[in-house]
């Protein structure tokens, strides 16, 4: 058994068809796709001592099978800059999160790089009753929210399709670079794209995957919200 093998296998016991972020973030590891360096705090101290060894500014985020949204249930706090910060954060998530959902059962608090501001882009796949997998691209924010600005594939892609896929969206001309904003690392993403198109062909166990955002540089790109849901029966 390979490592994302293990880590779907431990969801599956568990009875959960969602992997929790680090599970998540560890999948993406394993078949390449970068993401922010992260780990997993228990209290509030161990959460100052991650992020003075990760570097300032972090990100705090809630860990729980029972919140998807993070934002949503008040379970994100960015750009934390001190131990004092973090402490205080991390107390903040488990007190809206509780009140949010008093049921959820909190593994913990995720301690993660804060990746600098970028354009944002967003990787998604779907299983399909008819086609299977597929693998769907679009900018962040408003143009997935209110343009509908997204293209979508069968998997496996090849490279070309890959290319397509991001050349042939409305806000392309964004991503190649505009006024005093520079192009972005194309590349970067056609190479996410067929990471994801691996990953999802080689587990057909999973039935929706979530990286969004992944933040794009003009060398590199960095996935920092990564959600992947399991088929129930599989
Ligand atoms: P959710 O989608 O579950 O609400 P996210 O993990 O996507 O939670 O966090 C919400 C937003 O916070 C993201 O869309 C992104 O703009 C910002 N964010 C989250 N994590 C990071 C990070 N590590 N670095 C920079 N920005 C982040
Ligand atoms: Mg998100």
């Amino acid at each position: 058994m390979n490592k994302t093998d293990k880590i779907i296998f431990q969801a599956k016991k568990e009875g959960r068809t969602i992997l929790l972020e680090p599970e998540a973030k560890a999948v993406c590891i394993d078949y390449g796709i970068p993401v922010t360096k992260f780990n997993v705090a228990k209290n509030e101290k161990e959460a100052a001592d991650f992020a003075t060894k990760i570097g300032f500014p972090v990100v705090l985020k809630i860990i729980s099978p029972e919140i998807i949204h993070k934002t949503e249930a008040g379970g994100v706090k960015v750009n934390l800059k001190t131990p004092e910060e973090v402490k205080a954060a991390y107390n903040t998530i488990l007190i809206n999160t509780k009140k949010y959902n008093a049921k959820a059962n909190i593994v913990g608090i995720l301690v993660q790089e804060m990746a600098p501001q970028s354009t944002e882009v967003i990787i998604g796949s779907v299983k399909d009753a008819t086609f299977g997998q597929t693998v769907m691209f679009g900018l962040g924010g408003i143009f997935v929210e209110m343009l509908k600005d997204v293209t979508f594939r069968v998997a496996p892609l090849t490279r070309q399709d890959a290319l397509s896929m991001v050349t042939e969206i409305k806000a392309y001309s964004l991503l190649k670079g505009y006024r005093n904003s520079p192009a972005v690392d194309i590349d970067a993403i056609v190479d996410a794209l067929m990471r994801v198109s691996k990953l999802v062909m080689d587990h057909p166990e999973i039935k929706e995957l979530d990286l969004n955002p992944i933040m794009v540089y003009e060398t590199g790109a960095k996935a920092v919200d990564t959600r992947i849901i399991l088929e129930p029966s599989f």
